[in-house]
């Protein structure tokens, strides 16, 4: 039942023009339609939508007596008292749209219930009703809004070109079609079908239908009780945040909250610009406010840290398997058709040799003779067809069930997915060593390619980092002892550091005239290490004023880079070594500076390659 709500609950909901721009009242229309249980929707606009929208559902659709109602300030079938507030689940719940959207346009709604025999049809013009008729019509619900702002000049001057606002609906009509994969959305742009999603709830043929950048080197799945989805890996970044999408309980939000999350689920993996993600969030009704604002675009958690840590938990488990690993070569296989095109194909009557004016003679009276009736096609033709990008980490994510309940509709919620397996160092067997570089190890269906220095960061950094955190280690004797000499201010204030080297694992002493002799090490570290470690944190104390945990890590990190030298030669006995160490560390899968550890070319890109796929 629509019913305009008392003016205390009104009061509360947060007040402000809805209606800005075409796209705004797009958005209103579609959320209407999906809190209506449709199954199809299309939109269609022309000029941008300043001259027209049309939104069709297969929803609930409006009896005849309550079609006028529905065009009442405040009037909504979704909410009724003050304490359905706390507990909101459909998108719509103002109940103003429709009173906001006919306030400024000339607007005709076509509507029918299922159980009505006819439907009707209700015009009115700047929010009056100017005609209401029983109509003949499908089960469901046409708003169409022609000439918006047409009786408020001021605001048609804040619309942007007829290009800029069709582009901004376009975009938003993919972000509802990607979470609400259920429902089947249909787009047309003065009078061309732009695309047209299916509808069978396959979240990921529709980003990969309209985000194909996002998709384009697989998608990771990503799930757990509060989100789901999918995210790339860290090395197929793009350079803004367009590829990521959050979605809580069906609306689309910017949030970041949601964006910590992501980022910390990577665990310092992504060495430039921003993974791809499409995340659903479930949060309970109670635990989110969408009333901050009303565009309804930001929320707020009223459990953050839960919510970005819960992301973070989720994403880190997808992107540390054998999933996340970035793909190598896959780049120059999509350039690779191009080139060969040119050198592969050499003309059959050319290639003897022949003077250069003897060879364009003849290439002359070819063309002439031969074009006119050249019924074959080029033999380029033939080599141009390149099979599309596989996406083999693909698993479907089930459809957010279409609501079929009368309004409000509950708002779907995507099914679990099931998570990657994780990466197994088992499963590979060693096949070599190139470039005194790079290991190359094989496993079950692909090639992994190793970087012996980024491995080996890798390796020394956890271990250092655990030998760091766990206290009290007794010093393991050097034959020769050394001494570290540091600047003037560092050694007046040895007291700061020096004992903290002593917890690590030092045996150290001050050895006067700002220099300190060591005679034990941590048994974690190699001589080099402990040597350019103690030297690096005295240092740190000084420039930093205090060593903190940040100082630390990036310290760690730094002497990481300095231990493990260009070009050191390894033996197969090394190579395996550091295999293993390296499959025991909690994130093997990069270097500490965030650069990939090892990538993989899957036999499917090879065979591709040599145009056996
Ligand atoms: P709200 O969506 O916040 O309730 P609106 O002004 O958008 O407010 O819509 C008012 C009411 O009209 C809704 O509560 C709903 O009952 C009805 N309505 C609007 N659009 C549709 C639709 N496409 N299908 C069925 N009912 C609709
Ligand atoms: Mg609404």
């Amino acid at each position: 039942m629509i019913k305009v709500l008392d003016s205390f609950v009104a009061d509360k909901i947060a007040a402000g023009e809805v209606i800005e721009r075409p796209v705004s009242a797009v958005k209103e229309l579609i959320e209407n339609s999906i809190d209506a249980g449709a199954g199809s929707i299309i939109v269609e606009i022309r000029k941008g939508g300043k001259s027209y929208i049309r939104v069709t559902d297969d929803g609930c659709g409006i009896s005849y007596d309550e079609s006028e109602t529905a065009f009442l300030r405040h009037a909504t079938s979704k909410i009724s008292g003050i304490t359905d507030l706390d507990n909101i689940v459909s998108l719509g719940f103002r109940g103003e749209a429709l009173a906001s959207i006919s306030a400024v346009s000339r607007l005709t709604m076509v509507t029918r219930r299922a159980e009505d025999v006819s439907g009707v049809k209700l015009v009115l013009h700047g929010g009056r009703v100017v005609s209401k008729e029983r109509t003949g019509c499908n089960t469901g619900t046409t708003v169409i809004v022609e000439d918006l702002f047409y009786n408020t000049p001021a605001r048609r001057k804040f619309m942007k070109t007829d290009a800029r606002e069709a582009s901004s609906i376009i975009e938003l009509i993919q972000q509802y079609a990607v979470c609400y994969s259920g429902i089947r959305f249909m787009m047309i742009n003065n009078g061309m079908t732009l695309f047209s999603t299916s509808g069978d709830g396959d979240a990921h043929a529709v980003i990969s239908l309209l985000y194909p950048s996002v998709a384009k080197n697989g998608l990771i799945p990503v799930s757990s009780d509060i989100v789901t989805g999918f995210v790339s890996d860290p090395g197929s970044t793009m350079s803004t945040r367009k590829g990521q999408l959050f979605f809580v309980n069906g609306r689309l939000v910017s949030s970041a909250v949601i964006e910590k999350g992501l980022e910390e689920g990577y665990q310092g993996r992504v060495f430039s610009g921003f993974p791809a993600a499409v995340l659903f969030i479930e949060a309970e009704p109670s635990d989110i406010d969408v009333n901050i604002h009303p565009g309804k675009l930001e929320i707020r958690f009223l459990r953050q840290d839960e919510i970005r840590s819960g992301i973070a938990e989720a994403v880190s488990r997808a992107v540390m398997t054998g999933a996340g690993i970035p793909k190598g070569f896959v780049k120059n296989i999509e350039s690779a058709p191009e080139k060969q095109l040119n050198v592969d194909v050499p003309k059959r009557e050319d290639t003897e040799q022949t003077s250069i004016k003897v060879f364009l003679k003849r290439l002359d009276d070819q063309s002439s003779r031969e074009l006119p009736e050249a019924g074959t096609a080029p033999e380029t033709a033939a080599v141009s067809e390149v099979a599309e990008e596989a996406v083999t980490d693909y698993i479907p994510l089930s459809s957010p069930v279409k609501g079929t309940a009368p309004v409000p509709a509950p708002v779907p919620a995507p099914a679990p997915v099931p998570a990657a397996a994780p990466f197994d160092f088992a499963d590979l067997t060693y096949k070599g060593y190139i470039f005194n570089t790079y290991i190359i190890m094989q496993g079950n269906d692909e090639v992994y390619i190793f970087d012996q220095h980024a491995a080996h960061e890798r390796v020394f950094y956890e271990k250092f980092m655990r030998g760091y955190n766990n206290s009290a280690h007794s010093p393991q004797p050097v034959l020769t002892a050394f001494t570290i000499s540091v600047s003037n201010d560092v050694y007046s204030i040895s007291g700061e550091w020096l004992g903290d080297l002593v917890r690590m694992g030092y045996d150290i002493e001050d050895f006067g005239d700002c220099t300190f002799i060591v005679r034990g090490i941590p048994p974690y570290m190699s001589i080099d290490e402990a040597e350019g470690f103690a030297r690096g944190y005295a240092e740190a104390v000084g420039e930093n004023g205090g060593v903190n945990r940040i100082v630390v890590d990036k310290l760690i990190t730094k002497s990481c880079k300095s231990a493990v030298k260009a070009h050191d030669v390894l033996s197969e006995h090394e190579i395996t070594d550091l295999m293993s160490q390296l499959a025991e560390c909690d994130n093997p899968y990069s270097c500490p500076h965030g650069r990939p550890t090892f990538i993989r070319i899957s036999s499917y890109d090879i065979e591709r390659s040599f145009r056996r796929k």
